[in-house]
C-alpha cells in the first residue's frame, strides 16, 4: 500500500480581521518556508472573507492550500447570510470543514444536513473535511462507539464508493476542542482504528486503506509527533495553535 499522506489543516474559526489574517498567512509562509513537505500538505482554513486574499498569498506555496469552515447545501438561492461551496471553490480554496462541533452545537447542524453540505462540497470539487466525535458526557458514560459511529453513517456512507474517495475524517472528541485536554494517542488511535474498520464494513479494504482521519483537539507542537506517530493518525486539525505561525510551522514539522 502506498503511504498516506500527512494533512495538517489550520481552523482559524471566528478570528482575525482579513487585515491580521494576511498578516497571519505572510507569517507562515515565513515560517514554513524551511520545512521539507515531504508527504505532507498544508491547509489554512481563514473566515470566508479571508480565503481570495490568503488564497493568492498561498499560490506559489508548494503543497499548501486553503480552505472554508463551512459552507450551504444549495449553489445558490434565497438564504440570506450563506455561502455556497461554488463560491468558496471559485474564491480559491480546496477544502472546507463540515460538522465541525461548535457548528453541531450552536446552529444545530444534525448529520442529515451535513450530508446534503458533504455532497454539495463534493460536487463543487472541494475536499469535505468531516468532523465527529463525542462530548465528555458520551466519553463518561461510554457510549462513543455509538454516538461516532452514527456520525459517520448518516453523514457519509450514502456516498456512492467514487465520492467517499475524496472525503477526509477529521476525529475530534468534543472535550478535547480548545480545552487543552488531548486525547492520549492511545485513545485517539483506538477510534482511528474503529472509523477506519466503519469505512472497512460499508467500502471496503482497499477505500479503508486510504481514507486520511485527522486528529482534533488541542493539538500543540509539543504533542503532534505522538499523536501523528499513530498508526491509523493521517495528521491534524488544529484550532488555537493555527493562529500561531511558529507553533503552527512547529506542528507541521512534528508530523
Ligand atoms: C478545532 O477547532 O477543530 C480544534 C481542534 O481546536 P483546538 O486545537 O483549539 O482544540
Amino acid at each position: 500500500m502506498t503511504p498516506r499522506l500527512k494533512i495538517i489543516a489550520g481552523n482559524w474559526k471566528m478570528y482575525t480581521t482579513p487585515t491580521e489574517g494576511d498578516k497571519l498567512a505572510d507569517e507562515l509562509i515565513t515560517a514554513l518556508a524551511g520545512i521539507d513537505p515531504g508527504n505532507k500538505r498544508i491547509v489554512v482554513m481563514p473566515p470566508f472573507l479571508h480565503i481570495r486574499s490568503i488564497a493568492e498569498r498561498f499560490n506559489g506555496v508548494k503543497h499548501a492550500s486553503v480552505g472554508a469552515q463551512n459552507c450551504h447545501f444549495e449553489n445558490e438561492g434565497a438564504y440570506t447570510g450563506e455561502i455556497s461551496a461554488a463560491m468558496i471553490k471559485d474564491a480559491g480554496a480546496e477544502y472546507v470543514i463540515v460538522g465541525h462541533s461548535e457548528r453541531r452545537q450552536y446552529f444545530h447542524e444534525d448529520n442529515a444536513l451535513l450530508y446534503k453540505k458533504v455532497s454539495a462540497a463534493l460536487a463543487h470539487g472541494l475536499t469535505p473535511i468531516y468532523c465527529c466525535g463525542e462530548t465528555l458526557v458520551q466519553r463518561e458514560n461510554g457510549s462513543y462507539f455509538e454516538v461516532i459511529s452514527k456520525q459517520i453513517n448518516e453523514g457519509l456512507f450514502d456516498l456512492m464508493p467514487d465520492m467517499i474517495n475524496n472525503v477526509i475524517v477529521a476525529y475530534e472528541p468534543v472535550w478535547a476542542i480548545g480545552t487543552g485536554k488531548t486525547a492520549s494517542p492511545e485513545q485517539a488511535q483506538e477510534i482511528h482504528a474503529f472509523i477506519r474498520n466503519l469505512f472497512a464494513g460499508q467500502y471496503g479494504h482497499e477505500i479503508a486503506d486510504h481514507v486520511l482521519i485527522l486528529y482534533g483537539g488541542s493539538v500543540k507542537p509539543n504533542n503532534a509527533a505522538e499523536l501523528f506517530g499513530m498508526k491509523d493518525i493521517d495528521g491534524g486539525l488544529v484550532g488555537g495553535a493555527s493562529l500561531n505561525a511558529a507553533d503552527f510551522a512547529a506542528i507541521v514539522h512534528a508530523a
